[in-house]
């Protein structure tokens, strides 16, 4: 018995629109993978359909990031180079021409965005459950997989940043502004250079389905069209001096009008609220670090652009 190609039709239907087939591709994995699942919790999905955007990955924008976010930051050619296996670099001819970042925000479902919006110290179960199963190291990770052997097979080349060797965030160098980053791939700054939407005053990527998001990025030598930026600032604050709602709910004073202080920030996440939990019985001494979601739930801008 044969079994026929799996190749064949989707290599047409990517070679007659890249763009359209990619952001298919990831909204259609997101909404039917048996691994986007909460297992926990009456296995309810973590995300529902995504927002994705593209950028030039010339674009000086990302070279700009050397003076504005950190020196150290990476330029999407130089990680894309770096990271395609030695094999497929030595095969002749082999040639990289265009480059391109796809960047991606996973909406979190909104029973856990409530869960948090109830919550008065943050870290409910439910989205600290989310941020270790369904973030960075859990389904998130799935769906850059995806991706990634997607475009091998299709003949193209893709890394991940945040899981490539090269990638490097130095939490011990804290910043005092979350507009200077320490580590040398930011999700936030590369969400922003693709138009995914712009920082919110609490630091973090209001998109059109709003900041309770988890982003995703990965580069391509695939030539996508740039997505438009937005005409306005998405957020209230940096709109009209508005709202200010975040500053309100953080518990530990770290976002000020002058943004999120990511030294406090991490300090609450790290020291207040493993002590205020465990008064409350609700960690363990084995639990993995509580995950504060309070400035991106029960505020205008959690789910939309306010
Ligand atoms: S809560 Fe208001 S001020 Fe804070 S980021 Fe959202 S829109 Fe901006
Ligand atoms: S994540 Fe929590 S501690 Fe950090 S700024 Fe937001 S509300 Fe404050």
């Amino acid at each position: 018995m044969r079994y026929p190609s799996r190749k064949a039709n989707n290599q047409v239907l990517f070679n007659s629109n890249p763009a359209s087939y990619i952001q298919k591709a990831i909204v259609d994995y997101v909404e039917t993978s048996p691994l986007n699942c909460m297992m926990a919790f009456e296995n309810k999905p973590f995300f529902g359909e995504p927002v994705i955007a593209f950028a030039d990955g010339d674009s000086t924008v990302f070279q700009d990031f050397k003076k504005t976010v950190s020196e150290s930051h990476l330029l999407p050619r130089e990680i894309l180079e770096k990271q395609i296996p030695i094999p497929f670099r030595r095969r002749p001819g082999f040639e990289i021409k265009h480059v391109s970042v796809i960047s991606g925000a996973l909406p979190i479902n909104p029973e856990i965005i409530q869960s948090e919006a109830n919550s008065k110290y943050g870290c409910t179960l439910i989205h600290n459950y989310m941020g270790w199963r369904g973030g960075h190291w859990g389904f998130l990770k799935n769906v850059c997989d995806y991706v990634e052997v997607l475009l091998y097979i299709l003949g193209q080349h893709a890394t991940t940043p945040f899981f490539s060797p090269l990638f490097r965030s130095e939490p011990q160098k804290m910043a005092d502004n979350c507009r200077k980053t320490v580590s040398n791939w930011s999700e936030r700054h590369i969400a922003e250079a693709c138009g995914l939407g712009t920082f919110g005053l609490n630091g973090m990527i209001i998109t059109e389905k709003g900041v309770a998001v988890n982003l995703f990025s990965i580069v391509c030598d695939v030539e996508l069209p740039p997505t438009p930026k937005p005409t306005q600032q998405n957020c209230l604050y940096y709109r009209n001096g508005s709202c200010g709602k975040c500053m309100e709910r953080c518990q530990n004073s770290a976002i000020s009008h002058e943004g999120r202080n990511p030294r406090k920030c991490h300090e609450y996440a790290t020291k207040n609220l493993p002590e205020i939990l465990k008064k409350k019985g609700q960690l363990e001494g084995s639990d993995v670090f509580p995950s504060c979601g309070l400035c991106m739930t029960g505020v205008p801008c959690s789910d939309r652009i306010p």
